[in-house]
């Protein structure tokens, strides 16, 4: 069992009244950390803080950035095994999508250190006579990250590497559910070596969640929020954002759909449907969730997918190594059943999977999706996967489109232009043609639409995310003035 302290101006602290909470493993019942609870107050120590490190940090030079996020990225390397070792416990993952996440968050912190240099500017003509005009990227200032659990380090890296690399400083609110995994991560980005105050970490209780990010949102100093995690809390954020007039970036839930187009290679849509919904028990905001099938292919498609699915099994990683891990939580497990018993008794068929094991499940899928089903419309973030048959590629992209989320999706088409077609007509940030919807890289605009959120992670989009752009000139003539 582990105790993690708060990380506030290279300190690490107690919550200031000693509160702690417990984060309960869903394998074994068992207690797997003890972590400081932070209060209101806490968090205006934390924005305090990061304000206090701030005029010095946006004034380093690239270079300096650069090396200190090439650090963090060599020592995530370094640390892999003890990454590895607080995820499964406190989520339940497999080691495969723990050492993914590892070596991911290392390539964001890489990626972010190669950006250093690319924060550029323009000159824009003037119609001013001897006036230039520049448009200029400066760091916005503090900057509070909300990470979540499914992908605790990929998405603790994301929160905090580009808004470091434009010159701001941070804070990374850890999520409840795996305290230790977020505060290892911020003793690694310590040992690199920042500056006091740079990059701060806080955790605190559930019941705590709403007045803490308030605290966090409504402080003086802090000009952005980047919140991964879903909708309803989504919309919440948003709400205070606004209030309190500061930008907001949202990654929230989704729902992805799965085209299989007529002409398709067969084997590879299963490949990739496979590893899309089941990966970490279809817990990624981007897990196949929708496969709808052109009637032609649908029969063949449906045998060659459950095959593979039967045998994606989840189990006690102490007993045998499996695919599949554990869903987060006995309560989510139940919710998945719930859905599972809602579509079976509306007329869906089981091909595999259904029953939960305690938090274990293995790899579910359900024919004959409808619309009156829950499982159509709700996100399960479970191993469950609705498999919808349609008949033209019309009706195929309406189906696609007849949800509130819009974050990821896929096209399977052995005719690139019919594929290309379909992709532009999906309603989603992110389309994959002859690939999983399950997919990423540091360097491209990761984000969704519609109740997927809005703003973009990755690469170049995230300079406009975390800096401000700024229209500065300087008049080399006299200038007229009307009065
Ligand atoms: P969640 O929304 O339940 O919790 C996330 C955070 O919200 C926690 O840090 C919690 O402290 C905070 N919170 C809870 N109640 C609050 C309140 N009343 N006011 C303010 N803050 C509050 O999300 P989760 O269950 O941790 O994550 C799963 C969800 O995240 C899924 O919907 C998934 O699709 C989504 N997700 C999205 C992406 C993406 O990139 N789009 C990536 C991963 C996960």
């Amino acid at each position: 069992m582990f105790v993690t302290k708060l990380l506030i101006h290279d300190q690490e602290t107690d919550a200031s009244d000693a509160s702690t909470f417990e984060r309960i493993s869903p394998v074994t019942g068992d207690l797997v950390t003890i972590a400081a609870a932070a209060s209101p107050a806490d968090m205006d120590l934390a924005a305090d803080s990061a304000a206090a490190a701030f005029p010095d940090w946006s004034d380093a030079p690239p270079g300096e950035r650069r090396a200190l996020l090439n650090r963090v990225a060599d020592l995530i390397s370094a640390r892999t095994i003890d990454l590895i070792a607080a995820m499964i416990e406190e989520t339940g993952a497999t080691e495969l999508w723990a050492k993914m996440n590892c070596e991911l968050a290392a390539d964001i912190f890489r990626d972010a250190a190669a950006m250093t240099t690319q924060i550029t500017g323009e000159i824009i003509p003037s119609s001013i006579s001897g006036n230039m005009s520049l448009a200029v990227r400066q760091p916005a200032g503090v900057c509070v990250g909300i990470a979540p659990w499914n992908a605790p380090i990929i998405l603790g890296a994301r929160a905090i590497a580009m808004p470091l690399a434009c010159g701001n400083t941070v804070i990374l609110k850890a999520s409840e559910l795996c305290p230790k995994t977020h505060c290892l991560l911020g003793e690694i980005v310590r040992a690199a070596g920042f500056p006091p105050g740079v990059v701060n970490v806080v955790t605190n209780a559930p019941k705590d969640a709403a007045a803490v990010v308030e605290a966090l949102i409504a402080h003086p100093a802090v000009r952005r929020i980047n919140f991964t995690g879903s909708t309803r809390v989504g919309r919440i954020i948003a709400a205070l954002a606004a209030k309190h007039l500061k930008r907001c970036l949202l990654e929230l839930g989704g729902k992805a759909p799965f085209i299989v187009l007529a002409d398709a290679d067969i084997d590879e849509a299963v490949r990739a449907a496979s590893f899309g919904a089941f990966m970490n028990q279809g817990q990624i905001c981007m897990s196949t969730e929708r496969i709808i099938l052109l009637d032609e292919i649908a029969d063949e498609f449906v045998d060659k997918f459950k095959a593979k699915a039967t045998q994606l099994v989840a189990r006690d990683r102490r007993e045998a190594p499996s695919p599949l891990g554990a869903i987060i939580s006995l309560e989510a497990a139940r919710r998945v059943t719930t859905l599972v018993d809602d579509a079976l008794q509306k007329g869906a068929k089981l091909l595999c999977g259904g029953l939960a094991r305690g938090a274990f499940m293995d790899a579910t899928i359900l024919d004959h999706v409808t619309p009156a089903m829950r499982i159509y419309r709700e996100e399960s973030f479970g191993p469950l996967a609705a498999i919808i048959r349609v008949s033209s590629n019309d009706e195929a992209v309406t189906i696609a489109n007849d949800n509130e989320y819009g974050l990821s999706s896929a096209v399977f088409s052995r005719n690139i232009q019919e594929a290309l077609a379909v992709a532009k007509r999906i309603e989603s940030g992110i389309c994959h043609i002859n690939e999983a919807t399950v997919s990423d890289e540091p360097q491209m605009p990761f984000g969704g639409v519609k109740a997927s959120g809005y703003g973009r992670f990755g690469g170049k989009a995230a300079i406009d995310e975390f800096t401000e752009l700024r229209w500065i000139t300087v008049a080399t003539g006299r200038r007229d003035y009307p009065i």
